[in-house]
């Protein structure tokens, strides 16, 4: 067993989540179709996201597979991809048989940069994928002015970013659809789960229909379409108008949390870059994320190896599409193809920043970061 004195991250489950959960038990209505609390959350989070619809299924990645089958992107057509996110992105394109296309990122952001949008957008491009890493927007107006005159649909990745708003608005309602993850680790969660956002009432109605098997509209079963199950049961959306109720105090824990580190790893900034929040943003600091600087990038494993010898619990950046084996190994896409996503791959890890972590534990955690510095920088 390892000794954890502080975790990346644990779920927030309160009197709320526990009374609705009962409330759900109690009637017996525990599953994806028969249950108030799906309409409800649904509702609910369509309203905390400024959208029209809110669609629920079964996690993140569903969601974005779901967003994608309802556009009606398929085989033959392309998607482009900001290169540096959690590879269920990725996977959910290829689940439609598109080729998802990596774009690389900007490095103050790590979010999908415009400039290389532009460049990677082909006959066959028929939607941009962007992802708001970490909890901060992407830069949404030249994306969406890419998008309208190539004729790209949008799909905004929002696993991270609940409650994160680009220019005062929330993200999830900027493009055509937002995706929304609920598992465990996530802004708000619900353990396993997922939603979609839009204001049309068209991808709205195909999701639904597509989320729970196609059935047929006069006769039940006989299907309009090959539909998918993926539906949230009551129970996560018992838990999920439980968080949504207290959305705001979730997302201000996590931006106390960052300001908090921020303020007091001033001294550590010789060797990280600490995550930025941009004129434009309002960022919702996922978690955490530090950036080494290039000099002491190959020390990453042993600073993530100290700390967790002091009780420290860390994880590694992602790595991006354009560094995954198996891609390149399919000849789909070279480690070249995103120079400044790869620049990142090795060099990222984050800190614990989840819902429950006391400033004690911050303060523990800043503590073991400064011996571990010291450490590596003599
Ligand atoms: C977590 C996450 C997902 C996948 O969500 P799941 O609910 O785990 O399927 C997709 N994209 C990003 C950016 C994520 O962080």
């Amino acid at each position: 067993m390892k000794n954890i004195r502080v975790p990346v991250s644990s779920p927030y489950i309160g009197d709320i989540e526990k009374a609705y959960v009962r409330e759900a038990l109690d009637a017996a209505s525990i599953s994806g179709v028969f249950g108030e609390f799906i309409g409800k959350f649904e509702e609910s989070f369509a309203t905390f996201c400024e959208v029209n619809y809110g669609v629920s299924c079964s996690n993140g990645t569903t969601a974005i597979h779901l967003a994608l089958a309802s556009l009606g992107i398929k085989e033959g057509d392309e998607v482009l991809v900001s290169s540096l996110t959690n590879m269920a992105t990725f996977f959910a394109v290829l689940y439609t048989g598109a080729r998802p296309v990596p774009v690389d990122i900007d490095l103050q952001t790590l979010n999908l940069d415009p400039n290389d949008l532009r460049n990677k957008i082909t006959v066959r491009s028929k939607a941009v994928l962007v992802v708001h890493l970490f909890g901060h927007p992407a830069d949404m107006d030249p994306i969406m002015d890419l998008a309208r005159s190539s004729s790209l649909r949008v799909i905004e990745d929002c696993a991270e970013a609940h409650g994160a708003l680009y220019r005062g608005r929330k993200v999830g309602g900027i493009g055509d659809v937002g995706c929304f993850s609920f598992f465990a680790n996530k802004v708000l969660s619900t353990g396993e789960g997922g939603m979609l956002t839009t204001n049309s009432v068209e991808i709205a109605e195909r999701a639904k229909n597509l989320k729970a098997l196609a059935f047929g509209r006069e006769n039940k079963f006989m299907h309009s379409d090959i539909g998918f199950n993926y539906r949230m049961t009551n129970l996560q959306a018992a838990i999920g108008c439980a968080q949504i109720e207290q959305a705001d105090k979730h997302v201000n824990k996590r931006r106390e949390i960052a300001r908090y580190y921020r303020q007091n790893m001033a001294h550590l900034s010789e060797f990280y870059y600490f995550p930025t929040e941009l004129d434009y943003a309002k960022s919702v600091y996922w978690m955490f994320h530090l950036v080494l600087r290039p000099e002491y990038v190959t020390y990453r494993s042993k600073i993530m190896t100290e700390l967790e010898l002091r009780g420290v619990e860390t994880r590694e950046g992602f790595i991006p599409y354009n560094l995954q084996n198996i891609f390149i190994s399919k000849g789909w896409v070279h480690p070249e193809d995103c120079p400044r996503a790869a620049s990142v791959a090795y060099a990222s890890f984050y800190l614990p920043s989840g819902p429950v972590i006391s400033q004690s534990q911050q303060d523990f955690v800043i503590d073991a970061l400064t011996s571990v510095m010291s450490i590596i920088s003599t």
